[in-house]
């Protein structure tokens, strides 16, 4: 187990590495060059070095068995330095989880053993040309190869798509069909047959490489098939989602702060009319402070599924596109906006908020784009609400209106409405069958997201006011700030979902003057008008505190 004291060193450790080694002047460079720091990410894997694959590794495999919370922190820490080395990183982790979740013991201590000992790099080739979104569409074949009777190898055909270290991994698993059904293999690199295509020409992450695999009658003994048994290949990667994903969030939350952590000094430096601008509400109020609701929402949700994932339960797919889809839709828009925050100079290569936003686009492509996420959330969550007879969101709005009897302060009770409107906004859907329109349905995958981050951060802002987070998260806002986010944050999704749900709802099934009254009230958007008030000194208080100027203010006032 990794205590407090060691995550902490290992998080120092990494800042430390970046500021010697990647300066913001050297990462500009190598976007400019588009080149990945090959040695920089072999120096990182190393576990003489900074060893970071440590992390990931179970201890009876030779690693530090980090827990999902701790590779959380260290994820977000490393997206926070560069995204493309991060994604570097993050492929032998991903590269290696069809084999932590699927592989025999003896293929585990062979090959977990490896990484944690030599540091090598894996590969994860699942996309293909014509199977992304869609991986049950994959082409690559692998066929038995038999002896007496008996397989002793397949041979791998096929092409692999957008694969991160395709061009400098050691080790790859391959997703491919057998005759029973999808299923890894793990091949080296070098092997007869198998070659990737030069790095892509992306568009952001350029320092992480990213190349077509192509294999042409590849030959791998039957011990390389991961978990020994044909046909588990989609399970298994099912089976990791909800971790993974969680850890792209992470990367989207990441990209998001290093974003704005540029943007918050630089306004407050930047005099225009007479003044800083952090001193101009039209601009902290529009460019600043809604993100930090966003991505500490985002953030809520991320650290909640890992406490729930390292108690044991289970997978969290739905809890994990949840995280995914919050933090990295979060993360583009705070780094979109950083730009702005800088003006003309955020538009120049010479300022990192231009590369932090187009590295920080691919979070809501990979790993599952945001739209796969939208219609996994919203398939998941709709049974529920089938299953209890519509009552799940007002059960969830329950406990948050119990929440906010013992914690008026924390956004719970607007996160309530929020998620009572949710409830109603599902049952109308159901009782008009809107769902039959895809569009709807991914709709309400985004107003489920957005509902379950404000009970969330609720939640979390109650649990800072207690003194009883999870002693290793984020600190950064004190609970008065935090309780400030909740409800800035809750009054958005409350607002988002009441006011998109009557557009959705009335854009498919049409509606007289009068429903639409109707809908109105059972949606309570008279009530969740009257929760905005508040509103604009909240944020002035978010941005004190942003700024440093809580305590000046105190002191003037006193
Ligand atoms: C830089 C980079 C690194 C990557 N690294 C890896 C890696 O290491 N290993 C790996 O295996 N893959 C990797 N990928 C692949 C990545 O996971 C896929 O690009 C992603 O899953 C999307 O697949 P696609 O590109 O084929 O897009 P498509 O699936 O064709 O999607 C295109 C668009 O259509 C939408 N769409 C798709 N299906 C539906 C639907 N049913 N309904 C509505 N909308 C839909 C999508 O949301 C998207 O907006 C990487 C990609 C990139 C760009």
């Amino acid at each position: 187990m990794i205590t407090k004291k060691t995550l902490q060193l290992s998080l120092k450790s990494l800042r430390d590495f970046a500021k010697k080694r990647l300066p913001d002047e050297e990462l500009i460079a190598l976007d400019e060059r588009d080149e990945c720091p090959v040695e920089i990410v072999r120096h990182m894997s190393n576990p003489d070095q900074l060893g970071i694959q440590l992390l990931f590794i179970p201890e009876e495999y030779g690693g530090m068995g980090g827990s999902t919370f701790d590779v959380y922190l260290i994820c977000e820490q490393m997206a926070r330095i560069d995204l493309g080395v991060a994604t570097s990183l993050f492929a032998t982790f991903l590269g290696s989880d069809p084999i932590t979740f699927g592989a025999t013991p003896e293929q585990k201590k062979r090959w977990l053993g490896k990484i944690a000992d030599e540091g090598i790099l894996f590969a994860y080739g699942a996309t293909e040309p014509e199977a992304g979104s869609d991986l049950g569409a994959l082409k690559t074949t692998a066929d038995r190869v038999e002896k007496d009777g008996k397989i002793v190898g397949y041979k791998i055909n096929g092409t692999k798509q957008w694969i991160s270290n395709g061009g400098i991994a050691d080790h790859y698993t391959i997703l491919a069909n057998t005759p029973a059904g999808p299923t890894w293999f793990i091949v080296d690199a070098g092997t007869k047959g198998f070659a990737h295509d030069k790095p892509e020409d992306k568009h952001g992450i350029r320092l992480s490489n990213t190349a077509a695999l192509a294999l042409d009658n590849v030959y791998v003994d039957a011990d390389r098939l991961v978990g020994g048994a044909e046909g588990q290949g989609l399970l298994q990667a099912q089976a990791v989602f909800g971790y993974t994903r969680l850890m792209v969030a992470t990367f989207g939350l990441g990209g998001g702060w290093s974003a704005l952590d540029r943007a918050i000094p630089y306004s407050a430096k930047r005099i225009q009319a007479g003044g800083p601008l952090s001193e101009k509400q039209g601009y902290t109020h529009k460019l600043i402070v809604p993100n930090v609701a966003r991505l500490e929402a985002a953030r809520a949700y991320i650290e909640q599924t890992a406490d729930r994932i390292d108690a044991g339960e289970g997978s969290l797919n739905t809890e994990g596109a949840i995280a995914k889809y919050m933090a990295t839709e979060a993360g583009n828009l705070a780094a979109d906006a950083s730009i702005q925050a800088l003006g003309g100079y955020g538009y120049t290569h010479e300022y990192m908020v231009e590369k932090i936003k187009r590295d920080v686009r691919i979070t809501t492509i990979y790993e599952g784009t945001s739209e796969i996420m939208e219609m996994t959330i919203s398939r998941d969550r709709w049974q529920l609400h089938l299953k209890t007879r519509g009552q799940h969101y007002h059960e969830e709005a329950l406990k948050c209106e119990e929440l906010h009897a013992k914690h008026p302060n924390v956004g719970a009770g607007t996160a309530a409405l929020a998620l009572h409107a949710l409830a109603e906004v599902m049952e109308k859907a159901r009782a008009t069958r809107l769902t039959r329109h895809q569009h709807i349905l991914l709709r309400l995958g985004e107003l489920i997201a957005y509902a379950e981050s404000a009970g969330s951060l609720a939640r979390r802002a109650a649990l800072m006011a207690e003194n009883k987070l999870n002693e290793k998260a984020n600190k950064r806002f004190d609970a008065a700030a935090l309780a400030a986010i909740s409800r800035i944050f809750a009054r958005e999704a409350a607002l988002k979902i009441a006011q998109d749900g009557m557009r959705w709802v009335i854009g498919a099934a049409g509606a007289t003057p009068a429903e639409i009254s109707g809908l109105e009230a059972s949606l309570g958007l008279p009530t969740i008008h009257a929760a905005q008030a508040g509103l604009v000194s909240d944020m002035d208080f978010l941005a004190d505190a942003l700024y440093g100027r809580a305590a000046k203010r105190a002191e003037m006032a006193a």
